[in-house]
């Protein structure tokens, strides 16, 4: 069976590594984005099965990306799942209003961070390891 891509859209390095090599750990292929531009570009020349959307981007923010991925039918039913450090109260029901899958706060829990992502991808089998 072919790998579930997935496209990681962080701006930083760090933590846009830590997110890479858990996801490709746990069997994924992933692919990155560092800005809503960079992100724009990447969804126009591949096609994964699940984003991983850092709200905090250039170019416009996370939010921003997102409206445009729904707004194109070729990427409306994508999931995508918001990771942010804003950690305050309303956070999750606002960015789940905003039309994202699912949340999770940073720091991410590295032991729960594939299995979690896992979970909003359609049709795939989560493996554990
Ligand atoms: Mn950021």
């Amino acid at each position: 069976m072919k790998r579930s891509q997935i496209l990681v859209v962080e701006d930083n390095a760090i933590n846009r590594q830590l997110a890479h090599d858990i996801l490709e750990h746990a069997g994924f292929e992933v692919i990155e984005a560092t800005s809503v531009d960079d992100g724009r570009a990447r969804l126009r020349e591949q096609t994964p099965q699940l984003v991983v959307m850092d709200i905090q981007i250039p170019g416009g923010g996370g939010e921003a990306l997102l409206r445009e991925i729904r707004a194109d039918a070729r990427t409306a039913d994508l999931p995508v799942v918001a990771v942010t450090a804003f950690a305050m109260e309303g956070d999750r029901e606002r960015l789940l209003a905003a039309g994202f899958d699912g949340y999770v706060s940073k720091p991410i829990d590295t032991l729960r961070f594939a299995s979690t992502i896992a979970s909003f991808l359609k049709n795939v089998e989560v493996k554990d390891e």
